[in-house]
């Protein structure tokens, strides 16, 4: 293969991968079809369903179009191979031409069909209508959820492709083809896993992803996942009307500092491990009076004379839950990405100590 062709193929996989999944890079610089074609799909605070039923058929339409792309982007980066005339070229080419082109003409028959009758054969629509009451029809509740969409009470979240929405009455899930909905009052929400994230240099705030099944009662309605931080979590409940059910006892952590918790405990376990002087008993330690202690502050960040941190000479007082609690309430809510490298006080000598002196009691 020549060198244009093999770049402009590597290019072009990059490019569509890119359009499909669009990356956070593409998302900042305007590259969705949500920013690009913004004046065609109308604003979504006016009218959320239209704007989404616009949307999905117009990414439908784009995404077929890319095997086709690709085809006249060959034309011009191999002009030796006659891709123009399509019955002169190499038949491998004639072949990708034919699939391309089908490809792209599905896309358009089902946009088309979708389109008819104002677009009541959109698969948004048709999830709408099972919502509908008898002999009204899904433009009914298509304007309530449009209303309330507008309202500044709603609670959204998620990724941009898979957006979390709810409103007074509804809970929705928006993804790059799909809108689910389901009425909150029809609706079960279980929280049925999660997984956690430690505050890493490349994260800047730990995180926990809960997992959340949204069930419906209406046997029109199929179930479907929404995925939010745990930081989110009350404010989610407070905007439902009905608890959420925990089937698999996941520990929710609520606030940054339940969640820095478990990175703290994480990163004392890798530090050096203190052993005890035989003999000394470890006695409860004295912020919960429940654990024995557990952590001893051993200066090992640095040289003697060097930094900021100071030795301590205290005796085990505190468990490893206390001392990461201490530790989190002396960071600056506001900037989680620095607790980590951050120095506090001893609590009880107030000797300065960072988190790779904490080292746990054998
Ligand atoms: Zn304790
Ligand atoms: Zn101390
Ligand atoms: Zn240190």
């Amino acid at each position: 293969m020549d060198r244009p062709e093999t770049t402009f193929t590597l290019a072009y996989i990059v490019f569509a991968l890119c359009f499909v999944f669009t990356p956070n890079e593409f998302r900042s610089a305007g590259f969705t079809v949500q920013h690009m074609f913004s004046p065609w799909l109308g604003s979504e605070d006016m009218g959320f369903i239209q704007h989404h039923v616009r949307r999905s058929a117009l990414t439908a339409l784009l995404h077929c179009f890319l095997p086709l792309g690709y085809y006249a982007g060959m034309c011009l980066a191999a002009p030796e191979q006659d891709l123009l005339q399509v019955h002169r070229a190499a038949r491998g080419w004639q072949l990708y031409f034919c699939f391309s082109l089908t490809v792209l003409l599905v896309g358009c028959v089902l946009v088309f069909v979708w389109s008819r009758r104002g677009w009541e054969n959109h698969p948004i629509c048709r999830a709408l209508s099972a919502h509908a009451l008898q002999r009204s029809s899904w433009r009914a509740v298509a304007s309530s959820i449009n209303t309330e969409f507008r309202r500044i009470d709603k609670f959204s979240s998620g990724c941009p492709s898979a957006r979390v929405i709810v409103t007074d009455s509804w809970v929705m899930k928006v993804s790059t083809y799909s809108l689910h909905i389901a009425l909150q009052q029809d609706c079960h929400l279980t929280v049925t896993g999660s997984t956690q994230h430690s505050l890493s240099p490349e994260l800047n705030a730990p995180l926990q992803i809960l997992t959340i099944t949204v069930a419906s009662i209406n046997p029109r309605v199929q179930p479907f996942l929404i995925r939010l931080k745990s930081t989110e979590y009350a404010e989610l409940q407070e905007k439902l009307h009905a608890p959420i059910r925990n089937a698999a006892n996941v520990v929710i952590h609520l606030t940054m500092s339940e969640l820095f918790l478990e990175t703290f405990k994480t990163y004392v376990k890798m530090n050096a491990v203190y052993e005890c002087p035989s003999g000394q008993e470890l006695e409860p330690c004295i912020g919960c009076m429940q654990a024995r202690a557990g952590v001893k502050l051993l200066r090992l960040c640095q040289a003697d004379g060097e930094g900021e941190c100071q030795q301590c000479f205290c005796r085990p007082m505190w468990c490893l839950t206390c001392m990461g609690k201490w530790f989190a309430s002396r960071q600056d809510q506001q900037t989680p990405e620095t607790w980590l490298s951050s120095r506090v006080p001893c609590p009880t000598c107030r000797a300065k100590f960072c988190i790779l002196d904490v080292c746990s009691i054998e």
